[in-house]
C-alpha cells in the first residue's frame, strides 16, 4: 500500500508522524484539542478492474499474491532450479541477495564449499550490506573467485536520487533496479527514531482511487533482495548523527500481500537477530485486505509484525468505488477474516481511513465505520487526503475531519489524525517515481 499516508495499501505510504496524541473513546477525550496537519496520500484514479490496464486486477486474473503456477515453496528449491529462478540481470549470474540464508548455504555447498561459508556470506549480505565479494575479508580469494564466476553479491538496488524535505527532515530515496525500473523509499524522522517506508512492488494493480501509485498499474513484484536492499541501502546512507533506522513500514509502492512470498521472506531476514535485527513490533505491513493471503498467513499463525488495513469506506458500494479490490473481497468477508486473524500479544490491528472531502468524511460515514469495527481490536488512523496533480478527490476541511474523529471517540474507539511528512519532496507513494521518470517506472 501506498497511498494515503500510506494508504495502503495505499494508505500509509507516507506515513508521517502523528501529530496529535491518540484519542481513545471516552467522554473526556472529546474535549482534547486536536491539531490538524498534513498527511500524505496518494491516489490514483486507476481502475483496477480495467482489463486494458496492464497488471490490473481484472476478472479472471490470478488471486493477488498467489504463487506462480508450479513455483516451489520458499526453501524447497534445488540449487539448479534455484539458479534458474533467482537469476539477476548481472550477466545471468545468481543473485545471492534473493536467496534465503538456507538457500544460500545450499548454493555454496553445491559449489564445493563448507556449509559455514553460507552463513558467512549471508552475514555479509544481510547484516553488513556488502557490495561485492571483494569485501568479504574472511573468505579466501579462491573461494570468492569461484563464487563470483556464477553469482553476484551486489545489491540489486542503487540510489538514483535522494531529496530531503527541509521542513521535517524526511528524505525520499529513489532506487534504480537492475532492469532500469524505479522504486522509492522514504526515511521519516519521527523524533527519536527513523522509520523507513519501503516499496514491495513496481507499481500496483489494486487501483485505489486515492493513490497515485494505483495509476501506474503493476509492472512487477520486487524480489526479496530488492526489498531488503532498500533497508540496507537506506541504513548505509543515513549519517550516524541523524540516528538509526529502527522501524520499517510496508507502505511504499505496491500491495505487500500481492507479493506475499517475497515480502514474508524479507520480513524473516529483517527480524533475524543475526541480520537486520529489526524488532517485529517495529515493523508494520499495510494492506487493502487481500483476503486469501490473510487467511493463509492466519493459518500459519499470523505475522510477527503489525498489520494495517486500509478501509476507505465501511459500506460495500462506496468502498468498491474508492477501492476496486472491494468487489473481489467485500467487507463482510474481510471482517470475518480479520476477526479470525491472530495478532501478537498486546497488539491491535491498525485501520487506516483516508478521508476524502464530500465522499466518505461525514459523521454518518464515521458511524458506519464504527459499526463495521464492532468486535475488532483496532486503533484508527484518520488520514486527510493530500491531493496530487490530477487527483479525483479533495482534502476535507479540518472541521470535517475533527467531527469524524469525534464520532469515533464517542463510540469509544482510539482514533488519531495522521500527519504525513515529506509532502514537499513528493514523498507520497508513487509521487517520487511519477515525478522522476514516468516512462521507466
Ligand atoms: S493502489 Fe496499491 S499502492 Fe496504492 S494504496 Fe492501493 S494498494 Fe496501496
Amino acid at each position: 500500500m501506498t497511498g494515503d499516508g500510506r494508504a495502503g495499501d495505499g494508505v500509509m505510504i507516507l506515513t508521517g508522524a502523528e501529530t496529535n496524541a491518540p484519542r481513545s473513546g471516552g467522554k473526556n477525550d472529546r474535549l482534547m484539542r486536536r491539531d490538524m496537519t498534513e498527511e500524505t496520500v496518494e491516489e490514483g484514479p486507476a481502475d483496477a478492474g480495467t482489463p486494458e490496464s496492464p497488471g490490473s486486477l481484472e476478472p479472471g486474473a490470478p488471486e493477488p499474491g498467489a504463487p506462480e503456477p508450479g513455483a516451489p515453496e520458499p526453501g524447497a528449491l534445488e540449487p539448479g532450479a534455484l539458479a534458474a529462478k533467482k537469476r539477476g540481470s548481472d550477466g545471468g549470474k545468481i543473485r545471492l541477495a534473493d536467496l534465503s540464508p538456507e538457500e544460500l548455504t545450499d548454493f555454496v555447498v553445491s559449489m564445493g564449499e563448507k556449509p559455514y561459508r553460507g552463513k558467512q556470506i549471508a552475514s555479509w549480505i544481510f547484516a553488513r550490506g556488502c557490495s561485492g565479494f571483494e569485501e568479504m575479508s574472511d573468505i579466501s580469494k579462491a573461494s570468492r573467485d569461484k563464487l563470483a564466476a556464477v553469482s553476484t553479491a551486489r545489491s540489486p538496488v542503487s540510489l538514483a536520487e535522494s531529496e530531503t524535505d527541509g521542513s521535517d527532515g524526511s528524505r525520499r530515496l529513489l532506487w534504480r533496479l537492475e532492469d532500469g525500473k524505479l522504486i522509492e523509499s522514504v526515511v521519516l524522522d519521527e523524533g527519536g527514531h527513523l522509520t523507513l517506508c519501503v516499496s514491495s512492488q513496481v507499481g500496483c494493480r489494486m487501483g485505489c482511487r486515492f493513490c497515485r501509485t494505483g495509476t501506474l498499474g503493476l509492472k512487477r513484484n520486487l524480489t526479496q533482495g530488492e526489498i531488503l536492499g532498500q533497508v540496507l541501502g537506506a541504513a548505509a546512507l543515513v549519517p550516524p548523527e541523524e540516528g538509526k533506522i529502527t522501524n520499517v513500514v510496508f507502505m511504499g509502492m505496491g500491495e505487500p500481500l500481492d507479493n506475499a512470498d517475497n515480502v514474508l521472506r524479507s520480513l524473516k531476514i529483517m527480524t533475524a537477530p543475526q541480520y537486520l535485527a529489526i524488532a517485529g513490533r517495529h515493523i508494520s505491513l499495510s494492506t487493502v485486505g487481500v483476503v486469501p493471503r490473510l487467511e493463509q498467513i492466519a493459518a500459519r499463525g499470523g505475522l510477527k509484525c503489525g498489520l494495517t488495513i486500509s478501509l476507505g469506506a465501511a459500506d460495500d458500494e462506496l468502498r468498491s468505488s474508492v477501492m476496486p479490490c472491494n468487489r473481489r473481497w467485500p467487507l463482510a468477508r474481510l471482517k470475518e477474516t480479520l476477526l479470525a486473524f491472530p495478532l501478537p500479544r498486546g497488539r491491535r490491528l491498525t485501520v487506516a481511513y483516508v478521508l476524502l472531502a464530500g465522499v466518505n468524511d461525514s459523521p454518518e460515514h464515521a458511524w458506519r465505520l464504527s459499526k463495521f469495527l464492532t468486535g475488532l481490536k483496532v486503533k484508527i488512523n484518520l488520514i486527510p487526503f493530500n491531493p496530487w496533480p490530477g487527483a479525483p478527490y479533495e482534502r476535507p476541511a479540518p472541521r470535517a475531519t475533527a467531527a469524524f474523529q469525534d464520532v469515533l471517540v464517542d463510540k469509544y474507539h482510539t482514533a488519531q489524525i495522521r500527519t504525513t511528512k515529506g509532502a514537499s519532496v513528493n514523498a507520497a507513494c508513487g509521487l517520487l517515481v511519477a515525478s522522476a521518470k514516468a516512462g521507466t517506472a
